[in-house]
Order: structure tokens, then sequence, then C-alpha cells
């Protein structure tokens, strides 16, 4: 069960400021599940309640964002192939917090979106 205590009106998508829905349970492909959605930027996003497992979550959202296409998942450089943004989530303010200041065991969003290819070579 996934308890719906995020109000969806207050975070937006931190690439393109979009709203975003509230996390949704996602079928990983090896039988797992995580919280998460999409952004209609093409962005997606794990939602990590307790922030401890952020490794694992990283691998679910490279996975989600590739539509579990694993050999493409391995095959992606960070910062070269997609961007990968981590933001605290204030459960008593409702909103993403400063990262810098996260406590331990706080829940965590991970956003990550491809880079369009080609989207910085404006002179062919
Ligand atoms: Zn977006």
């Amino acid at each position: 069960m996934i308890s719906r205590t995020i109000d969806d009106n207050l975070l937006n998508c931190p690439f393109c400021r979009r709203p975003l829905e509230a996390p949704g349970e996602i079928k990983a492909r090896f039988g797992s599940s995580f919280e998460g959605g999409r952004c209609e930027c093409g962005a997606v996003f794990v939602y990590d309640r307790d922030g401890h497992s952020l490794g694992d979550a990283y691998v679910d959202a490279l996975g989600f964002l590739c539509d579990d296409d694993w050999e493409r998942v391995w095959s992606l450089s960070p910062d070269e192939d997609y961007e990968v943004l981590e933001l605290a989530y204030d459960s008593r303010r409702r909103k993403f917090g400063n990262e810098r200041r996260r406590m331990a065991n706080s829940p965590v969003f991970l956003f990550l979106r491809l880079k369009e290819k080609g989207a910085a070579a404006d002179h062919e």
C-alpha cells in the first residue's frame, strides 16, 4: 500500500518546474517495486522514504529512465548522458529542502533525466 501523504500540488519537477504527481508504486524488473513517478519532460523520480538506500533508488531510477533496457542503463554515463538531482524532502514543510542540511534518514527524491543528444550542438 502506498500512503499518499504528499500533497502533489507542492512538488515541482526540478528540471522543468512542472507540477509533479505524488509518487506511486512502480514495478521494477526483478519483482521488486519502488515509489516514484515520471514527468512530462522525460524526467523520472524515485522517492526514497528512508534516505538510506539511495544506491538502490539510483539503480531503480536508471532502470525506470531506460524502460528496463539494462544494456542501455549500463552504457550511460552520469553527467554525460543524464542529469541527476538529489533533493531532500522536508516532510514538515512538505516541500523540497536544502540537501546540504539533509538529516540522516530523511526522505529523498532522486531525479534523473536523459540529456538530449545534440541539444548542445547548435553549431552543426
Ligand atoms: Zn519535468
